[in-house]
């Protein structure tokens, strides 16, 4: 069942390995699909390459497996929190990108001093720690998140979320792209802040581009 989202999020697990944000098996790509509410999710445990659409695993928002021979990603539960929350939202991605993730080891937020950071929303906000794997990290993500499309979570890595996978993955890419540049910025002098006025305009712009996710 789900053939087409079945590949979908399937290819986007594979961009994950194309734009090397992610080592071995970690990170993880999501969809969900409107119609039955059902979201197909990576396996748990499994490297990129072996990786099929066949592969993927079906789950409800409960959790339980509806088609798939292989276990659902360790984060399953984090994704099914955030979307039994977000109504909205039919993609999300984790990844422990480089760049981003050093935000995220330092707990800081990722600034707004590119105007390609429109389409995130504006700054990417900080998520407290919390233990992984679970609920609890979908809570902080729900509560932090507001109306942006990515969030670095302390000591741990970078959820993004969209209005399909394809969004969703867009987001990881585009975040830590951001999140290098702003890196090396800050090693060379202070980054210059965008203005309230501009960083508006440059989310509007966007949000026209790629359409609203809420
Ligand atoms: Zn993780």
């Amino acid at each position: 069942m789900l053939e087409q989202l079945r590949k979908d999020v399937w290819k986007c697990n594979l961009e994950l390995t194309k734009y090397k944000l992610v080592v071995m098996t970690s990170g993880n790509v999501s969809g969900r699909d409107p119609e039955t509410g059902y979201v197909v999710i990576k396996p748990s445990g499994y490297t990129y390459e072996k990786l099929t659409p066949e592969d993927m695993v079906i789950v409800d928002l409960d959790g339980k497996v509806i088609e798939g021979h292989l276990r659902p990603s360790t984060d399953t539960e984090t994704h099914l929190y955030v979307y039994a929350h977000r109504p909205d939202i039919c993609g999300m991605v984790h990844t422990h990108s480089t760049y981003a993730s050093t935000y995220a080891v330092l707990g800081e937020p990722i600034p707004a001093v590119l105007t390609t950071i429109g389409m995130i929303g504006g700054e990417v906000p900080l998520g407290g720690f919390v233990p992984i794997g679970g609920k609890e990290i979908g809570e902080e993500i729900v509560a932090k998140i507001g109306d942006r499309l990515a969030i670095v979570m302390q000591n741990h890595g970078v959820f993004t979320i969209g209005k399909d996978a394809f969004q969703a993955t867009k987001m990881a890419v585009e975040v830590e792209e951001i999140a290098k540049i702003t890196y090396f910025a800050s090693l060379r002098g202070k980054p210059i802040p965008l203005s309230e006025n501009s960083l508006k305009r440059m989310v509007e712009l966007y949000r026209e581009e790629y359409g609203q996710v809420s």
